[in-house]
């Protein structure tokens, strides 16, 4: 049997797990959470450090 371990998108905001393909994804190709809305964007773990290559604001 064939255990494929599809890629699943867990919401740290509300605690959903779901497929990622079957989550909305936002325009800069980050899973958005379908449940609360909460964008998983790897910045958000970055604090203001000193590397700052390219201003990603708005
Ligand atoms: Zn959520």
């Amino acid at each position: 049997m064939s255990t494929e371990n599809a890629a699943t998108f867990d919401c740290p905001e509300c605690d959903v797990t779901a497929p990622s393909t079957s989550v909305p994804y936002d325009s800069l190709g980050y899973v958005v959470c379908p449940v609360c809305g909460y964008a998983a964007t790897p910045d958000a773990e970055r604090s203001s450090g000193a590397d700052r290559s390219s201003g990603a604001g708005d």
